[in-house]
């Protein structure tokens, strides 16, 4: 059996596979929930008001013809339905997330609590600054850690997640090379093992794409990378620690090659909680770089955000990053530098990003995050997330294929292969598999680098009891896999859902509910 070393013990399977189906539809107390349109009709209404005078419209001929096709619901109703779909969600507060690159971690409730506080959460961006000096003091203290914990020189704190700090960072060296006038300096060098949105953000700002390949150990071939600099290169994007789990070890050596013919390093810093405390990523020659505070910094994130994503800039960077940004005076008062001051303070500034002036609730979050662990317990955040993909990855490595386990310690997230399951059997069953476990699956299929991958990050929130759990729920799911179980095939057995045709979903996706009557009539 799994490693067991915290004393969790399996308990038996659930019952219930073989059972009848319920008249309900119900399992036990997982309730089945149709659609708000499904119970409510246009008939009914949840408020018996007597119609009163009908004022006359303003709207003219913009004014509703038809009925507006809302299901009526009482308020117990409504509040039923929407309690049942909430306890159909899988979320950080209910088990562990082991979704790769994406730090699904434990937001402590102090972060929440001082985000709340009315003095932070009640302010308005138009307010004078006069009167919103202890907000643009939290965002300017924030800006100074950020700057000491990477090494670099500035930072833009408005850009609202991780890909639009990533499009901060490429119009700053954008605006670099036309102040030198080098725009003919058109192409940007992605890494295979990069995170989607690199190529997608340089490809959105104008540039040409080129693939650097990974070498066998899963880091940035080196020398590919060196032949293939020129007067044509104006960057080049590496995500460090990378998608594969690993420190891209050259990163130094590579930031001194670009520099020399030319061009800019921009690092995707999306996975900086494997490294804060530890490694400055300024003394690796980085010229800008995004932290996502919804990743290392806590806060919640998935279903859409709220994220926040400021970037740091090296010396040769920071004049051209974006407006707004704080800046304390000498008495002590936090100055917000604009356009209108910008003429004589940032003439080279790229532009604006956004409105105002970022993410006011993820600021106060992340300083609460980071004022709370010190300089010390942020090192021993990367130290943890590093113990517990570690864990992880030695485990699991004598079931589930690791490609590239023997060149060494992992950082924050350890990568597996479908190798060696049965045939016909894939990535897909195990982490269908890990449904019926309990726990939302791992990253699949990405990196592209590893054929059937699946990318594991714990996180350092994770408890040694939780990841023992979770080691062997995969333990068990890889087991049955590498068996060809062929009720693995038809996992999850336990979910209100069990396999959709995600194909079809992304095809042709049916994003609007029409009457059953209508339905009926498109299909014929
Ligand atoms: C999450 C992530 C991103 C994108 O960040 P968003 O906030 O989702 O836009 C970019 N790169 C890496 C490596 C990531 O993990």
């Amino acid at each position: 059996m799994s490693i067991n070393a915290s004393g969790w013990k399996p308990t038996s399977p659930v019952a219930g596979g073989n059972a009848a189906p319920t008249f309900t539809g119900n399992k036990a107390l997982m309730l089945e929930e149709p659609l708000i349109f499904e119970i409510g009709s246009t008939e009914t209404t949840g408020v018996d008001f007597a119609g009163g005078d009908v004022a006359g419209s303003r709207l003219g001929d913009l004014t509703r013809t038809a009925p507006i096709g809302l299901p009526g619901l009482s308020e117990q109703e409504t509040v039923r339905h929407y309690t049942r779909l909430s306890r159909q969600n899988y979320a950080i507060d209910l088990g562990l997330f082991p979704l790769g690159s994406c730090t699904m971690k434990h937001n402590p409730r102090l972060n929440e609590k001082v985000a709340r506080m009315p003095g932070f959460a009640d302010v308005h961006p138009l307010q004078p600054v006069d009167t919103v000096q202890g907000a643009l003091g939290v965002i300017n203290e924030l800006a100074v850690w950020l700057i000491k914990l990477t090494g670099m020189h500035g930072v833009a704190m408005s850009p609202k997640a991780g890909a639009h700090g990533e499009l901060c960072g490429i119009l700053a060296i954008k605006a670099a090379l036309e102040k030198r006038g080098e725009g003919h300096r058109k192409v940007v060098l992605v890494p295979e093992s990069a995170h989607g949105t690199n190529p997608a953000t340089a490809a959105f700002a104008g540039f040409t794409v080129e693939d650097i390949p990974a070498n066998a150990d899963g880091r940035v071939d080196t020398a590919a990378l060196e032949a293939r600099l020129g007067p044509d290169v104006a960057a080049v994007m590496i995500t460090n620690p990378n998608t594969c789990g690993l420190f891209e070890r050259d990163l130094k050596r590579i930031s001194d090659a670009v520099h020399a013919a030319g061009g800019y390093v921009y690092c995707d810093g999306a996975n900086f909680n494997a490294i804060v405390g530890r490694v400055r990523p300024g003394d690796l020659g980085v010229d800008a770089m995004h932290i996502n505070l919804h990743k290392t910094f806590s806060t919640p994130h998935g279903g859409g955000g709220p994220g926040s994503g400021p970037v740091v800039l090296s010396e040769a960077l920071a004049p051209f990053g974006p407006l707004p940004f704080t800046a304390r005076m000498a008495d002590g008062h936090i100055q917000l530098i604009e356009e209108e001051t910008a003429g004589d303070d940032h003439p080279d500034t790229f532009g604006r990003m956004v409105a105002f002036h970022g993410q006011m609730g993820m600021f106060t979050r992340a300083l609460a995050y980071i004022l709370s662990h010190g300089a010390d317990g942020l090192k021993q955040v990367a130290e943890d997330a590093v113990l517990n993909a570690n864990y992880v990855l030695r485990s699991l490595e004598d079931v589930l294929d690791a490609p590239f386990a023997g060149a060494g310690p992992c950082m924050h997230e350890a990568i597996f292969s479908d190798k060696g399951f049965a045939a016909g059997f894939s990535t897909i069953d195990a982490a269908k598999g890990l449904i019926d476990e309990g726990f939302h699956p791992m990253t699949m299929y990405f990196p592209l680098v590893v054929h059937g991958a699946m990318l594991v990050e714990p996180t350092e929130t994770e408890s040694r009891a939780a990841l023992d759990q979770f080691i062997g729920a995969l333990r068990s799911v890889a087991e049955r896999a590498k068996a060809g179980d062929p009720s693995l095939k038809t996992a999850p057995h336990f979910a209100p859902r069990a396999r959709l045709d995600e194909t079809l979903a992304a095809r042709k996706p049916i994003l609007t509910w029409k009457p059953p009557v209508q339905q009926a009539e498109a299909a014929e």
